[in-house]
């Protein structure tokens, strides 16, 4: 089997050679929150640690982190989750694999509005099924969802708030997506990984809490942990099993020394994610600022996707960053031409220094 590999840690790569020769680099392509991990976070693994125990984990996860994701969904987002919908994975990555693993069956047609996030095409197709893309600008709509439903479809992967767009569903579009997947029979998978990285005080609406959606949540990003790798799953109590048990034929759970990580975290979740969200929401103002062009600001996560002057994105991508060792990542990995993905959530004074190498001639703004 070929496995396309991903394109955001292909150029991640790259940028870490380039900086190993001792180049410059502005590293706008990697979706990874540049911050000191949350204090909280570090004082519950050197407790953990001091134990000294480190036995396998328990499969699903250690049952207090399992009840202070549940609990933590239910404050947050306001989806009541009991310990049995909830599953600990290592990222959410590996959340999103273990869901289609256990949904798909061979050539199962699996809906996912581009632009999407770029691992979504190459998971379905690993787990037997088959993409759909479904050209959106930039929000899916039922009557999308409707044209596009085969009697194969049996997914519609949604992911809000979005990467690379930044948009999120309003309340009445998530009901109306939540329906008419209903009415076509298909499993929601929700990727939500960006829920609390959600600015203006716009609303969040999750699509968990019904029997046929499946939430993927992660610690990268709301907890800005993502060197820790992990993740949840909430779902129904059976899909929820049914991905437990796959996980014991592949991972044997997830690194106990980064389930307590992630204890600490949802623990002192409110001051976590303050500390996470205040820091991306400066970001995300220099980011613009610098920038210097009138356009709206992303409504969440911690992306810039802008349009190009050129036709190739790819082409532009590789230019830049060898002429000026900025690195973006070209719209087509994200099945969307002509535009390009940076992330602001890097150090403030690379945000500055990068853009300044960057913006003539390349966004068209
Ligand atoms: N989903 C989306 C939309 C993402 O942007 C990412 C990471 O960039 C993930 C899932 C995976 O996150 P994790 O680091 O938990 O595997």
């Amino acid at each position: 089997m070929r496995i396309t590999p991903s394109a955001t840690n292909l150029l991640n790569n790259l940028v870490l050679q380039k900086r190993e020769r001792g180049e410059k680099v502005y590293n706008f392509s990697a979706g990874d929150i540049a911050l000191e991990n949350h204090p909280a976070i570090v004082k519950a693994v050197e407790h953990g640690i001091k134990r000294g125990l480190l036995p396998y984990p328990p499969i699903a996860g250690i049952t207090d982190l399992r009840k202070a994701a549940a609990h933590w969904m239910q404050k947050a987002h306001g989806v009541p989750y009991g310990i049995e919908n909830t599953l600990v994975t290592p990222g959410g990555k590996f959340a999103l694999f273990a869901a289609l693993g256990v949904l798909l069956q061979p050539d199962d047609e699996v809906l996912i509005p581009a632009p999407y996030w770029v691992s979504y095409p190459a998971i379905v197709e690993v787990c037997g099924g088959r993409p759909i893309i479904i050209s959106a600008k930039w929000k899916i709509t039922p009557e999308l969802i409707d044209k596009y439903c085969t009697p194969r479809t049996k997914v519609l992967l949604l992911n809000n708030a979005c990467n690379p767009t930044g948009i999120v569903y309003t309340r009445d579009e998530v009901q109306a997506l939540l329906a008419c997947a209903k009415k076509n029979k298909l499993f929601v998978i929700s990727d939500e990984v960006y829920s609390n990285l959600v600015y203006d005080g716009k609303e969040f609406v999750s699509c968990g809490g019904q029997d046929n959606t499946l939430v993927v949540q992660s610690g990268s990003k709301n907890f800005g942990m993502s060197g820790w790798r992990i993740g949840f799953a909430f779902g129904n109590a059976m899909i929820i099993r049914e991905m437990s048990n796959l996980m014991t034929q592949t991972t044997s759970g997830t690194c106990l020394a980064s389930q307590w990580a992630a204890l600490g975290a949802l623990e002192n979740a409110e001051s976590v994610i303050a500390y996470v969200k205040e820091a991306m929401e400066k970001r995300r103002i220099l980011f613009f600022e610098t920038l210097g062009a009138k356009v709206p600001l992303p409504e969440s996560a911690i992306y810039a996707f802008l349009p190009i002057q050129e036709k190739n994105s790819e082409a532009l991508c590789a230019r830049v960053l060898q002429e000026t060792g900025v690195a973006m990542v070209p719209g087509s990995a994200f099945g969307t031409e002509g535009y390009v993905r940076l992330s602001f959530a890097l150090p403030e004074e690379d945000i500055i220094a990068g853009l300044k190498m960057v913006q003539r001639g390349v966004f068209a703004l």
